[in-house]
């Protein structure tokens, strides 16, 4: 039976990433992919650090649907972007007629000291400025805000895909902002995972953590324990801004997902959403 590995979450330098799509696909190839996608930061109608700019996306898009023809018979491409989510701002359905699949991500909540969007996703050194200057350091006001944001996104702006759950975890640094097992959180989380059930959406385990912030995968074990016991769909993605980066930790995280008791991973594949079974050495078709 012979394993292959997919990826559906990374970034290339249309956005933050280095190198181009085509260095993207064929490492991906020599790294064992079989199915591959594109998802670059998509525009934002502001300034930041990592997004596309607007009037590179057309070429993006071509780019990306160029390869797809280019490289048919040696690794199967999909178009995505990764999508901010900003209520009146942009989200899912703004760009979803154009691709393959969206991935749904929230970046940002509410407004900063300047009153723009608030960056929860960057340097933990602007998020604690944010929280202590606008939220008066009320870390729990903050995460419910989070995750009703991320519900909000299912709920009215459906992705195919859910990006890095927990992203806001990067800066609970050894558990020095809140306890993710205290009640309130849980009780978020929960909430959180009905609407995502309900809305049917894939949540990613997402390994950058693991390999970029020797922290975790996102979502945590104990959320992946109860998205299990709801049969939330998830795929195994490396939000990958390197040609070396779209594989790593994918076997130590198939295992760990393995032992929580997942056995199916949902992907795109011949145009189709499938159910395929993985173990800790890839995905395979048939027996
Ligand atoms: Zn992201
Ligand atoms: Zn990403």
């Amino acid at each position: 039976m012979s394993h292959f590995w997919t990826n559906y979450h990374s970034h290339n330098y249309y956005c933050d990433g280095v190198e181009s799509p085509e260095a993207q696909v064929q490492a991906a190839i020599q790294q064992g992919v079989q199915t591959f996608g594109f998802s670059s930061h998509c525009p934002v109608p502001f300034t930041n650090g990592w997004s596309m700019k607007r009037d590179r996306l057309d070429e993006y898009l071509s780019e990306a649907r160029a390869l797809k023809e280019k490289y048919r018979g040696s690794i199967e491409l999909y178009v995505g972007l990764e999508i901010d989510y900003i209520p009146g701002v942009c989200g899912p359905a703004d760009f979803a007629d154009q691709l393959d699949y969206t991935i749904g991500s929230v970046h940002y909540l509410g407004t900063n000291w300047n009153g723009e969007p608030w960056e929860i996703d960057g340097a933990t050194e602007g998020f604690m400025k944010g929280l202590v200057e606008v939220h008066d350091g009320d870390i729990e006001g903050v995460l419910r805000q989070y995750y009703a944001l991320l519900r909000q996104m299912v709920q009215q702006d459906r992705p195919d895909v859910v990006g890095h759950l927990d992203k806001i975890k990067i800066h609970n640094i050894q558990g020095s902002l809140y306890d993710e097992e205290s009640d309130w959180y849980k009780a978020e989380i929960d909430q959180t995972l009905d609407a995502i059930a309900e809305a049917g959406c894939i949540v990613e385990v997402n390994t950058r953590g693991v390999y970029k912030k020797t922290l975790d995968i996102y979502p945590s074990e104990a959320i992946l324990k109860r998205m299990r016991e709801r049969d939330i769909p998830i795929m195994i993605n490396s939000d990958s801004h390197t040609p070396a980066e779209i594989t790593l930790a994918f076997v130590d995280t198939a295992h760990q997902l393995r032992q929580i008791g997942y056995k199916m991973v949902r992907v795109l594949v011949q145009n189709e959403w499938k159910d395929i079974p993985f173990d800790k050495d890839g995905l395979s078709l048939g027996n």
